[in-house]
């Protein structure tokens, strides 16, 4: 009983959070498999100040976020989502080598933006790293690395997580495959009834195929228990740069004049930037969600094996990390 009413509470000031316009979701990586690195990142943005956090479907990434809150000692108010995708999906592919063609040149290494690849006798990625987001694809001279999507069962990866104690469920329903799209958003509309995400972006679908599947998709749930998030080009925004940000934006922009009965995140692409060329746009969104720049923006922090126990370095990456929450939470 108590469980309920700490769940129903939950979920009440998440939507009070999204209904005040001053949501700041951190995005840690949907493919982001790093433990220690999602800790630290929870860590960091929390102290922050920021309250939402997008993580990789994994039970030991939930464990590392919680962590990574117990560390900076906050118990409410803070929200945990998890990223599923579906075949297509860039956050859920992963890059391999072919030895074969690979001539060691090292570029994919340098391009790297989350330090995914090792060179030991040979290149290498490291699977636990690999966020998908194929700069290395687009670097290789040799055209040795492929993309492989690694397909998700929700019968089993969503249970173990929802038992853990979750906010949101991001559902990535970048596909033309329409039946798989519904089927798995039934799937997941099945299992969990809290706030549900659907994130999409136009590389797929044009303006009025992207609206009517999300209306299709909203059908099925009560108003504002769903979050839109209108990606731009994702994982794009390590710079902090205006044009990164213009299609998530007009992603944006698309969604609030249907004025669908659900939230509107910002994503993908996002920077410092976002906030002030959406308001130029006469674009309000709910929340900005940030990854590659946020997660960019502390890495020299993220590197440092002594950032748990060295106070003064903590206080300096969470200050680097306000200046960037502060954007959504003051404006
Ligand atoms: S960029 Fe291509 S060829 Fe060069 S090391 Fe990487 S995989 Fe090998
Ligand atoms: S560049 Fe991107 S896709 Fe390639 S290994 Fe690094 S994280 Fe993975």
């Amino acid at each position: 009983m108590i469980m309920m009413k700490k769940v129903e509470r939950d979920r009440k000031m998440l939507k009070d959070l999204l209904d005040a316009k001053k949501c700041f979701k951190l995005v840690c990586g949907a493919g982001n498999e790093d433990a220690l690195e999602v800790e630290k990142l929870v860590t960091i943005y929390s102290l922050a100040g920021c309250q939402f956090f997008d993580l990789c479907a994994k039970p030991e990434i939930v464990d590392a976020a919680k962590r990574g809150l117990e560390r900076a000692g906050i118990k409410e108010n803070r929200y945990i989502c998890i990223s599923v995708g579906i075949d297509g999906d860039p956050h859920i592919t992963k890059a391999l080598i072919d030895q074969e063609k690979c001539v060691k040149c090292g570029k994919c290494k340098v391009t790297c933006p989350h330090d995914a690849i090792i060179e030991l006798d040979k290149y290498k990625v490291k699977k636990s790293r690999c966020i998908g987001c194929m700069q290395c694809v687009n670097n290789c001279p040799k055209k040795a690395i492929q993309m492989y999507s690694q397909i998700q069962d929700y019968k089993e990866v969503l249970p173990p997580l929802i038992k853990k104690g979750i906010d949101c469920i991001e559902f990535h329903a970048i596909s033309t495959d329409e039946i798989d799209v519904m089927d798995k958003w039934a799937q997941i509309n099945e299992y969990f009834d809290g706030m549900l995400c659907i994130s999409l972006d136009r590389s797929e679908l044009g303006d009025k195929k992207l609206k009517q599947r999300v209306w299709k998709m909203l059908e099925c749930r009560k108003p504002y228990t769903t979050i839109i998030q209108a990606d731009g080009i994702a994982m794009s925004g390590s710079n902090d740069e205006y044009g990164t940000t213009l299609q998530a934006v007009a992603t944006a922009q698309l969604f609030q004049n249907a004025d669908m009965p659900a939230y509107i995140m910002m994503s993908g692409g996002t920077n410092k930037k976002s906030i002030e060329l959406a308001k130029q746009c006469d674009v309000h969104p709910h929340c900005l969600a940030v990854g590659s720049f946020a997660r960019k923006t502390v890495k020299e922090f993220l590197l440092a094996n002594d950032l748990f126990t060295n106070k003064e370095k903590l206080q300096q990456a969470v200050n680097t990390a306000k200046s960037l929450v502060d954007i959504v939470i003051n404006r």
